[in-house]
């Protein structure tokens, strides 16, 4: 298996429950996506007419739970060995992007989304003494892509790391002082979005997470604490980023996912500001996923797949 391969671009699916007025306004079931997960792969209808069949690393179906897309789509993005990790939703409007990315879970802990899992997973693995986790927050507006907007320069002052030149960063000691920075930073993108007079649908949200880790010397007879000469501790540094891109709707080429999810080693990425965030984000050093949004199917399929799951999950 070549889970978390660096330089590997993984390619999930998850499919969102259909709402109650999509029932309503298809109640034949006319276009429809389904979902093969024994064969990964997905099938397009439009019509009734079958129109494509697309290929994926991972089916993640409607019954598939918040923690095991946490599991399947961002563990495997693993930052802690100094690697760099992405993880990035792509998909239309409405399709359930910020649902499985920004979830943070108030009541329903079974809700959160993969930012709040994976700052859990890092934080677990860090020494508070010695490591030290920062995390910048940014929205890139489009069509006005040469710009971000700092979403926690409202909350937070700015201190000295460089995640992004001239972005405030902001040292989390705890999964508490996270989820309180994740509350500013929606604050804050509903208040710009009202000021831009622009909907979140045409932004795409960044967060990044950076991790500094001192890792353990060892001396020359192999036994760190009988050190022979002095020593200079070694930080290792990676970062892992999830973006929440904008409604794929209102991306016009979307050139740079197809070369992304095929693994292509040049990405001709159109939105200059995005790539410039994310320069460091891809290639040899990165371990990525991309996790495609999509919503609708039919109900016979459905139950059929949820047979499949229940046989599955009695094996
Ligand atoms: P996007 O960010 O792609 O525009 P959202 O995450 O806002 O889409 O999802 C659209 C709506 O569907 C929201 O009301 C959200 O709560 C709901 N939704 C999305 N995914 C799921 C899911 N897996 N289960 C239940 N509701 C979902
Ligand atoms: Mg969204």
């Amino acid at each position: 298996k070549d889970d978390g391969v660096p330089g590997r671009v993984r390619v999930a699916v998850r499919l969102r429950p259909r709402n109650a007025q999509e029932m309503m306004a298809d109640a034949d079931f006319a276009d429809s996506v389904e979902l093969q997960p024994e064969l990964k792969r997905l099938k397009l209808r439009k019509n009734n007419w079958e129109l494509d069949t697309y290929e994926f690393d991972d089916m993640l179906t409607e019954y598939v739970s918040q923690k095991r897309v946490y599991e399947v789509v961002a563990k495997p993005v693993s930052v802690l060995d100094g690697y760099n990790g992405m993880v990035m939703a792509y998909g239309q409007t409405g399709t359930g992007k910020t649902f499985t990315l920004g979830q943070v879970g108030e009541g329903d802990t079974s809700d959160r989304g993969i930012r709040v899992r994976s700052m859990e997973g890092v934080l677990a693995d860090i020494s508070p003494e010695t490591d030290s986790i920062s995390v910048s927050y940014l929205q890139v507006v489009r069509p006005l892509s040469h710009y971000w907007f700092d979403l926690l320069n409202a909350f937070y002052p700015r201190t000295g790391d460089v995640i992004v030149p001239g972005a405030t960063i902001v040292e989390i000691k705890s999964q508490q002082s996270f989820l309180e920075l994740l509350r500013c930073g929606e604050a804050h993108r509903v208040a710009a979005n009202t000021k831009l007079n622009t909907e979140s649908s045409r932004s795409h949200a960044i967060l990044m997470v950076c991790l500094w880790k001192r890792i353990c010397v060892a001396s020359e007879n192999g036994d760190p604490t009988h050190l022979t000469k002095p020593f200079k501790p070694l930080v290792r540094k990676s970062k892992l980023v999830v973006v929440d891109l904008a409604g794929s709707e209102r991306i016009q080429k979307s050139g740079c996912i197809n070369s992304l999810a095929e693994n292509r080693t040049h990405v001709p990425f159109r939105d200059s500001k995005l790539t410039r965030l994310l320069k460091d984000s891809f290639g040899g050093e990165t371990t990525s996923t991309i996790l495609f949004g999509q919503r609708a199917m039919k109900v016979e399929n459905i139950l059929k797949i949820k047979e499949e799951f229940d046989y599955k999950s009695l094996s």
